[in-house]
C-alpha cells in the first residue's frame, strides 16, 4: 500500500525505532507515547485491521501475538496491556493493523 504510513516504515522509507523484527513482524516505538513504554507491533503484510483478516491470514495474526509475548520478555515488562483499535469508530487512525503494547507505572485503569 503506497500511501500507508506503516508500509512505508516497513519498507524503510520512514524511520522508526525498531525494537523487534522477524520475517513477518515489525515492532517499533510509538511516536507519541501514551505510556512509559508504548510499542506498536505490525504484520509486514498490509492488513487493515482484525475485522478484515482473511482465513489464510490467521497464522500471521498468531505470529504477531507470539512476537508480543517475546517482546514483553525481551523488554522485561513486569506487566503490559495490549490493544488493537478496529475501525474509525473504534479509535483506529492508521489503517494497517497494529497492536499497541502499553506498560509502565501510570497505566490508567479501565
Ligand atoms: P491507532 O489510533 O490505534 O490507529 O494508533 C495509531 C498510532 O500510530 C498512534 O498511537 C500514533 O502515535 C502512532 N504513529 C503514527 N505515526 C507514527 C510513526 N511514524 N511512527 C510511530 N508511531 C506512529
Ligand atoms: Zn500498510
Amino acid at each position: 500500500m503506497s500511501d500507508c504510513i506503516f508500509c512505508k516504515i516497513i519498507a524503510g522509507k520512514i524511520p522508526c525505532e525498531t525494537v523487534y523484527e522477524d520475517d513477518q513482524v515489525l515492532a517499533f516505538k510509538d511516536i507519541t507515547p501514551k505510556a512509559q513504554t508504548h510499542l506498536l507491533v505490525v504484520p509486514k503484510k498490509h492488513i487493515v485491521n482484525l475485522g478484515s483478516v482473511q482465513d489464510d491470514e490467521w497464522p500471521l495474526v498468531q505470529a504477531v501475538l507470539k512476537s508480543i509475548k517475546k517482546i514483553a520478555e525481551q523488554q522485561n515488562l513486569a506487566g503490559y496491556r495490549v490493544i488493537t483499535n478496529n475501525g474509525e469508530k473504534g479509535g483506529q487512525e492508521v489503517f494497517h493493523m497494529h497492536w499497541h503494547i502499553l506498560a509502565g507505572d501510570k497505566l490508567p485503569g479501565f
